[in-house]
């Protein structure tokens, strides 16, 4: 038996799961679909797992690795967490142990001889370790209860987190027939969907689709105009001292934005593949162990991180696929509080993407993939529906309006914007035909508002027949046009400096054969949020006032014991815990036992020293 205390074994397996969710998790009970998921595995059946991040996609492998006799073997492709799942683990009682690359020869040992001992609940693995015949050969020396790949999504060539080594990992049911499989991913597109079930060998595996909604994280996407600035106010005015991730394109973009917020007294640190790997763990260990962190990054960052009080996830460039935005904007809020997504997108955003897609690496096929995940991406920045509906339609799920994104509380208007796009189609139009002249966007939207700067008089420009027939819009309206007019494919943008073409549908607006229907910003997309946000509050642990002061002081409990033992603070227990202490004020530990989150281990560890704190 995996678990030394886990029953005599007479019990059906659903019911001994839901003991060790009680006794080692100390929660009541299970979430969405984890209790089937958790049946079939423990019944030695294969699954494909489906679940947005913050789910609950752990519980779906670690209870069966505890119900079940044997090892679990989890492959992740998450070195650099795979410490803290390891110490989280610990905490519980629970027998974990990790190889990977970042270990002396020593350390593996110790953990080799605990697996075939027999003495290990769940052992993690980094997928290259199986191409190592030794590791095979260690693997067939113990008992193993399944085989958990999570992230099983880094399978997949179409998604955007491709790893080689993954590929490897379908031969495991050649070698372990009798042993369950259970793949898990928080990227759901159909596509990516059948590809997982199709590399991996899953033909004959149950799949379990969770619903992709989050309903506490309000997604929003703002104009770009001074994004910085813009940022600084989202965290000043509504998430002061709190976590977040600020994720940008460019490294360069990562270390000045990181410059800007420390310079603004916001406590901020960059995130990049150009940086010491020294750095880069010293920096996620911060993120994750100090209150109220923001993490500035490229998409480097975040898979698997776990931390639960992420309250922010803000993007100051244009994502480069829905699937990634979903996945990133994910990281927010795994503790069911409200939590922002929040995006700044402009013009600049399209013509930069299109320019990567089109000098990418890789053949035509790839490509043509690249251009299908921004014109998503797109539609869904310019979108005057709901965002959550377009998101989850995205991936195959329907939904009626949410009340808790930028559109459903600010509705933007629509409106048809057919004979603007015909004027600025016919100035590029004019300008390629009349002159064989390209230019881009700024130089097409000072001649429709007839401005005559130094280079429209260099280039004669006001003597075109458009000049100056466009100046019932303004400056920054024009450009929302050409944002739209690109990301409806009517016009499109080339070469290194993002000059203006016509593409093969701009002549049907220009002929009249086609309506253009636009977006037009409200006034301010940020302000009416008051509402959405006191909505998501009352879904959380609602704590009177009169428990703020023994919340604190056990904060602070936590911190210093966090300090302690060198793990991060939500490993000992999640605010959410703690609130609920604070409200309820347990007097024994046995009214301690029943709040969610403290388990038989954590009870015995920490139960004396909580009671301790409250009686003050
Ligand atoms: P995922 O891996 O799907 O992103 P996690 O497994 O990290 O999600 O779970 C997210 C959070 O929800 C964790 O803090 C976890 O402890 C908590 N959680 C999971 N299942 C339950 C449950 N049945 N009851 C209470 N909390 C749960
Ligand atoms: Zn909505």
């Amino acid at each position: 038996m995996a678990y030394p205390e886990s029953g005599a074994g007479s019990e059906p397996e659903s019911s001994e799961a839901l003991q060790v969710l009680h006794r080692v998790f100390g929660y009541d009970s299970f979430r969405g679909n984890q209790a089937d998921i958790i049946d079939h595995v423990c019944t030695g059946g294969d699954a494909l797992v489906l679940m947005p991040t913050g789910g609950g996609k752990s519980l779906c492998y670690q209870i069966p690795a505890l119900v079940r006799e044997g090892v679990g073997v989890v492959v992740s492709p998450l070195i650099a967490l795979m410490q803290d799942q390891v110490d989280a683990l610990t905490a519980l009682g629970v027998r974990a142990g990790f190889l990977n690359s970042t270990q002396d020869f020593e350390q593996r040992r110790r953990v080799e001889s605990a697996f075939r001992s027999g003495e290990l609940d769940l052992l993690y693995l980094a997928p290259e370790r199986l191409k190592v015949e030794s590791t095979l050969r260690l693997l067939e020396n113990g008992k193993i209860s399944l085989f958990a790949i999570d992230e099983a999504h880094c399978v997949a060539q179409w998604g955007h987190d491709f790893r080689p080594d993954y590929l490897a990992l379908s031969t495991l049911h050649e070698r372990w027939p009798e042993v369950p499989r259970i793949a898990l991913t928080a990227t759901a597109t159909e596509a990516t969907h059948s590809e997982i079930a199709f590399r991996l060998n899953l033909g004959e595996a149950r799949h379990f689709v969770a619903s992709f909604d989050r309903p506490n994280i309000q997604y929003r996407i703002a104009p770009k105009n001074e994004p910085k600035k813009q940022l600084l106010d989202l965290l000043r005015t509504e998430h002061p001292g709190e976590a977040g991730i600020v994720y940008c394109l460019s490294r360069a973009s990562v270390e000045k934005t990181a410059d800007f917020l420390v310079d603004n007294g916001i406590q901020a640190l960059p995130y990049h593949a150009g940086l010491d790997a020294r750095v880069r763990a010293a920096n996620q260990s911060r993120f994750l162990r100090e209150d109220g962190m923001v993490m500035v990054a490229t998409i480097a960052f975040g898979m698997g991180i776990d931390k639960p009080d992420v309250r922010f996830v803000a993007h100051l460039d244009l994502p480069k696929s829905v699937e990634g935005y979903y996945q990133e904007t994910g990281r927010a809020g795994r503790d069911g509080q409200p939590s922002t997504a929040w995006l700044a997108y402009g013009l600049q955003d399209v013509v930069q993407q299109r320019k990567m897609i089109d000098t990418s690496e890789g053949d035509d096929a790839h490509r043509r993939r690249l251009g299908t995940h921004l014109d998503a991406m797109l539609a869904l920045c310019e979108t005057v529906t709901c965002r959550r509906v377009q998101l989850l339609a995205y991936f195959g799920q329907d939904s009626s309006a949410c009340g808790n994104c930028d559109t459903c509380l600010t509705p933007p208007e629509s409106w048809d914007g057919t004979i603007a796009a015909q004027k600025l189609l016919s100035t590029v139009f004019r300008l390629a035909e009349e002159r064989h002249q390209k230019f881009g966007a700024g130089q097409i939207i000072d001649i429709l508002l007839g401005k005559t700067t130094p280079k429209v008089s260099q280039h004669n420009h006001d003597s075109l027949k458009v000049f100056g027939i466009g100046t019932e819009l303004r400056d920054t309206e024009w450009r929302g046009v050409v944002r739209q007019l690109l990301a409806q494919r009517l016009l499109a943008v080339e070469g290194d400096y993002g000059t203006l073409v016509l593409t093969d549908t701009s002549a049907e607006v220009l002929r009249r054969e086609r309506e253009v229907l636009l977006r037009r910003e409200p006034e301010r997309t940020a302000r009416a949020t008051k509402t959405a946000k006191s909505r998501g509050k009352a879904a959380a642990v609602d704590m009177p006032a009169s428990a703020n002061a023994d919340f604190e002081l056990l904060r602070a409990w936590r911190g210093a014991s966090a300090k302690e033992q060198g793990v991060p603070a939500y490993v000992i227990f999640h605010d959410a815990t703690l609130r609920q202490i604070a409200t309820e004020r347990p007097a024994t530990l046995s009214a301690l036992g029943t709040v969610s989150g403290v388990g038989e281990n954590k009870l015995a560890k920490y139960g004396q020293q909580i009671l301790d704190t409250l009686a003050g």
